[in-house]
């Protein structure tokens, strides 16, 4: 029988464990549902649906609507099944063997693990103890790699970690290919290099329904480009690839941008609560401009505190074997009703 790849077959798998439990915080959700007025729109559009012909291949309207959102045109929207699929579509464009990415751990594992899958090398940078990223450093390993793809992730996921303009310009100063932000949590913050996104510039800004959108089921994701930047990472994308429900789904959802902020503004306030609770226990942790904290516990290791909060029925992210995170867990901001359930929960385990 025919093995998988060589590098693949030396590659873990990116798994979030799924166990059954009441709370869950550990894949940065929303803990609220969309408003049930898109719900309603989304299933009286979804039951006009052709189903026996294929969707608009192009994703035109969705792409236009998003477009507006950002005051660009559909020739500078990529959408995609998920961001990480769009994320694939430039590693499978820009990438591939001979070629190599930038990341700076520790950062979001899968903007190493997809250019991985796509043969691409990956050159790591480091963050400093504080995990903010120096733009000396962004310049050091991006000089010596000569990346297609340099990937910076604002606010930076397991950290909560904001970088500031000087970064983005290091990168871009630096960078001989593209230059990718990754707002995930790009409305938990009032930082973007959206407004940065310009013809001359290899800019490419990633946002994604899966967080603030509260659409995780819907897969649905989105870069903003220059449009031949868009243009060169829509070859590689599979025909029809983006399903019509999800479509309809996302354009509706954008009708419904003020109770998105809503939401965001909640669960921002919620954030300095939990934090602001963490603070006054035996755990040390950074300030976070998204919807998640990452935490040390101080006197406990990190999987046995990840077993503990299992046992209560809460289920965090343990992050304590990845790089430079050693006895971290994050945790989601969820409602103040979960919240409290894992903060006592976490007084328990500590005691
Ligand atoms: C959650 C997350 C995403 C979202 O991926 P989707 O495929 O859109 O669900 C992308 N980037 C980062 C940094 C994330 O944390």
């Amino acid at each position: 029988m025919i093995s998988v790849r060589d590098d693949l077959a030396e590659l873990e798998g990116y798994h979030s464990p799924q166990v059954t439990v009441d709370v869950r915080l550990n894949t940065n959700e929303s803990p609220y549902p969309p408003p049930a007025a898109w719900r309603e729109a989304f299933l009286e559009e979804l039951a006009t649906v052709p189903f026996h012909r294929y969707p608009d291949r192009g994703a035109g309207a969705l792409r236009t609507a998003i477009g507006e959102l950002h005051g660009v045109g559909p020739e500078q929207v990529l959408a995609g099944n998920g961001s990480n699929e769009v994320i694939q579509a430039l590693c499978l464009a820009y990438g591939g063997p001979g070629r190599s990415v930038a990341v700076f751990e520790p950062t979001y594992a899968l903007h190493s693990h997809i250019p991985r899958i796509t043969g691409t090398g990956v050159a790591a940078g480091e963050r400093g103890d504080d995990f903010t990223l120096d733009p000396t450093e962004v310049a050091r390993v991006v000089g010596e790699a000569q990346p297609a793809i340099t990937f910076l992730c604002s606010p930076n996921n397991p950290t909560g970690v904001i970088d500031g303009p000087e970064v983005i310009e290091a990168a871009l100063a630096a960078a001989p290919g593209l230059v990718v932000v990754d707002e995930a949590y790009g409305q938990f913050t009032s930082t973007s290099a959206l407004s940065l996104v310009a013809d001359d510039r290899p800019l490419v800004v990633t946002r994604t329904f899966s967080k603030t959108w509260s659409m995780a089921a819907c897969r649905l994701g989105y870069l903003i480009a220059p449009a031949g930047i868009v243009a060169g990472a829509e070859r590689a994308v599979l025909p029809y690839h983006l399903d019509a429900a999800t479509q309809i789904a996302g354009r509706l959802a954008l009708r419904f941008t003020a109770e998105m902020e809503a939401r965001v503004t909640s669960l921002v306030a919620e954030r300095e609560r939990l934090a602001g609770a963490l603070a006054a226990l035996p755990v040390d942790t950074w300030p976070s401009g998204a919807n998640f904290v990452l935490f040390r516990p101080r006197n406990v290791d990190g999987p046995t505190v990840w077993k503990g909060l299992v046992e209560r029925s809460v289920l965090v992210r343990d992050c304590s074997s990845w790089p430079r995170l050693e006895g971290c867990l994050r945790v989601t901001v969820g409602t103040p009703a979960e919240d409290d359930a894992f903060l006592s929960a976490l007084r328990e385990v500590l005691a």
